[in-house]
């Protein structure tokens, strides 16, 4: 434990848990991976911007070649400056001119069970055709096209046609509010829509087109607007005359062909907001060579992509993840990626499983968030499965907890397959601190070390270097090619949210430690780091020793505002499947956080709960718990998944008060 004067000067982060067991990659696994030894690290280190110059060379089709590999005006970059490519056309014309064009592109399960493959010569000429569409709408390049629908392979066909005319897209989440997507189609000026009747989600319908329509009474920069048919009569959509296609009727009408476009490097790709975990989202701008680089490499080689490979990232592609690595990252590659619709538990608990075996997945990349349901749901679920297909795991979204991840290892991996962890933002648009699997021994919790090419940074309130297993703030030292360019629209706050912190390095939120291997723990966002008389401590390191705990399967912990300790600790707790709430187990579970961590840890309150509130990228909303906690007004809630499970925990707190 960092002693406490240091703490006192430098503000930091108290590093309190220790996790010992190492993971070296298979043998087996080492063998055939596309990196086997630290060469892209050094020749990185040897000139970062001819290191991605030269994979930016290897890996992607450029119409033009660059002149300038980057121009860094901080906090301004621009990557491959004078250089001319399509983001579409290397994501799937190179593909279908292949040997690829008759390869699984994307592999579609639907939620009621109905099933659908596209060859990359499918999606070629779909893509095409629905470009065409764009265009007899009126859509020019640089025209934004905001899109609100399910998890249907029409959404990666509109953002592929997006980009091969140089409009910007702007996915919004199809479970999102109308309020949500209003204020994210003004905030984007978007002059299109496209939409869906409905969609499905356990079971039933989200009837998107009426919730758009909702939303598009105050959007008026939306012209037109293009509905898909997903579920058919009954999902009640309203065609407004003029206004409203129905997108087979269009389709039909287009014209086969539409040429990629050559865009400029630097042309925006797509508009996408944030979780909105700690505020207002904010509106982060992807634009097209680097974002493209960034992505397409980390995908091949964080998760080992190969051409025989089943890839399944779980995530929606309404966030990040989604668009980098279920669209962009694996098509650029001529992956096989594969799109689930619905949700994990429907009809049962172990649909992720059961797909697993279907399509006999090879590499899955999903949340630790999902991982702690599936503990909480029980190991019967993927007991009863055959998950001998994976040979790689994946996950992404929130720290994971060391016993998630050995749950992982375990009872998904069947302690074959490496974990890749890895830690990265909507702004980072790419994978940044992460193992690539055939090389970097793993430790669980930690995301380890960054991607070649990629410098971070632990430092205190002063920006200086943390000594090792000292807690402070991440920060990125080197510009990457896929960072954000700026807020759309907004490149003031783009300044002062990044940037100002520390002038010249670019500022996560989140906080983190290295260890003397150099490996990367990060203990949670800083807005969430608890302060008890005087230490301030990693609500990450708590909650993971509550989940370490047999009876526990997901914990938050965050500091309730106490007058004399300055914060107490409170924890709200999920227990597994066969565990009862009891005085006793209240008890035990503040005394195992004592024991295991620190007594200044324990737990001043523990408040079991069925269920946690998470936005709908699925990470815990903590600030809402503290709102709680504190007797406060529940701040903005439009981007959680289920308003009702805050709803029933304020109810019982209150009650319990
Ligand atoms: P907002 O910025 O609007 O509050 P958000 O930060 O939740 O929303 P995202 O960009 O989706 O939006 O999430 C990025 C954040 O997720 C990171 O800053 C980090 O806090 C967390 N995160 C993602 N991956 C990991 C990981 N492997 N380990 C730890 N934390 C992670
Ligand atoms: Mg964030």
């Amino acid at each position: 434990m960092a002693n406490g004067d240091n703490v006192a000067r430098t503000g930091a982060i108290e590093a309190l848990l220790v996790e010992q067991r190492r993971f070296p990659p298979p043998p087996e696994f080492r063998e055939q991976a596309r990196v086997k030894d630290r060469t892209p690290w050094e020749e990185a280190e040897r000139d970062f911007q001819a290191f991605w110059a030269k994979h930016a060379e290897a890996e992607l089709h450029w119409f033009r070649k660059w002149d300038q590999v980057l121009e860094w005006n901080a906090p301004w970059a621009k990557w491959f400056i004078g250089g001319q490519l399509n983001v579409c056309y290397n994501c799937v014309d190179r593909h279908a001119q292949s040997w690829r064009r008759t390869k699984a592109a994307i592999v579609w399960e639907g939620e009621p069970g109905d099933s659908r493959v596209l060859t990359y010569q499918d999606l070629h000429r779909e893509v095409q055709r629905f470009a065409n569409v764009l265009k007899s709408l009126g859509v020019q390049r640089g025209d934004r096209v905001s899109i609100y629908m399910g998890m249907v392979p029409e959404l990666p066909i509109a953002m592929l046609a997006c980009a091969r005319i140089g409009a910007p897209h702007s996915v919004v989440f199809g479970g999102f509010s109308s309020d949500a997507l209003r204020d994210r189609i003004q905030d984007a000026g978007a002059k299109l829509l496209i939409t869906q009747d409905g969609a499905w989600r356990r079971g039933s319908i989200v009837p998107l087109k009426q919730l758009a329509d909702r939303a598009l009474a105050e959007c008026p920069t939306v012209e037109k607007v293009v509905v898909l048919r997903r579920i058919g009569a009954t999902a009640g959509a309203q065609m407004v005359e003029g206004r409203d296609f129905w997108w087979d009727e269009l389709m039909a009408d287009a014209a086969p062909t539409c040429p990629a476009e050559a865009l400029d490097s630097e042309h925006p790709l797509y508009i996408l907001y944030t979780s909105g975990t700690t505020g207002k989202p904010k509106g982060i701008l992807h634009t097209t060579g680097g974002y493209l680089l960034g992505v397409h490499l980390t995908s091949k080689w964080v998760f080992d992509l190969k051409d025989e490979d089943y890839y399944w990232c779980t995530a929606d592609i309404g966030w990040v993840t989604g668009h980098s690595y279920i669209v962009y990252g694996p098509l650029s590659n001529g992956a096989t990626s594969v799109m689930y619709e619905g949700a994990p538990d429907w009809p049962e608990k172990d649909r992720y499983w059961q797909i697993v075996e279907k399509y006999r997945i090879n590499v899955l990349y999903t949340s630790p968030t999902f991982i702690r349901t599936a503990m909480k749901w029980g190991t019967e679920w993927p007991a009863k499965h055959d998950l001998s297909s994976l040979r790689l795991l994946g996950t992404v979204g929130e720290p994971i907890n060391p016993e998630a991840w050995m749950w992982y290892h375990e009872h998904i991996g069947h302690g074959r397959c490496p974990i890749v962890d890895t830690w990265w933002q909507t702004e980072t648009g790419m994978i940044m601190i992460t193992p690539l699997p055939g090389v970097v021994t793993t430790k669980p919790g930690s995301a380890t070390i960054p991607f070649p090419g990629v410098q971070a940074e632990v430092v205190d309130e002063e920006g200086n270097p943390c000594p090792p297993n000292a807690g402070g703030f991440l920060v990125l030292t080197r510009p990457w090619p896929a960072m954000l360019r700026t807020f759309w629209g907004d490149p003031d706050r783009y300044v002062q949210t990044y940037w100002s912190r520390f002038p010249g390095r670019y500022f996560t939120g989140d906080g983190a430690r290295k260890d003397e291997d150099g490996y990367f723990w990060i203990t949670g966002r800083v807005d969430d780091v608890v302060n008890v008389a005087g230490h301030r401590l990693s609500n990450i390191e708590i909650e993971s020793t509550l989940v370490a705990h047999p009876a526990v399967a997901e914990a938050a912990v965050i500091g309730r505002s106490d007058p004399v300790k300055g914060q107490a600790i409170s924890a709200f707790v999920v227990l597994k499947a066969g565990f009862r709430p009891s005085e006793q187990l209240r008890d035990e579970l503040r005394e195992w956080v004592a024991d295991k961590i620190s007594p200044i840890a324990r737990p001043s309150d523990i408040f079991f709960t069925a269920d946690l509130p998470k936005t709908r990228s699925a990470k815990i909303m903590r600030r809402l718990l503290r709102d709680i906690a504190e007797g406060r007004v529940l701040g903005d809630t439009t981007t959680l998944t289920d308003p009702a499970v805050l709803e029933e925990i304020k109810r019982q707190y209150e009650e319990t008060e």
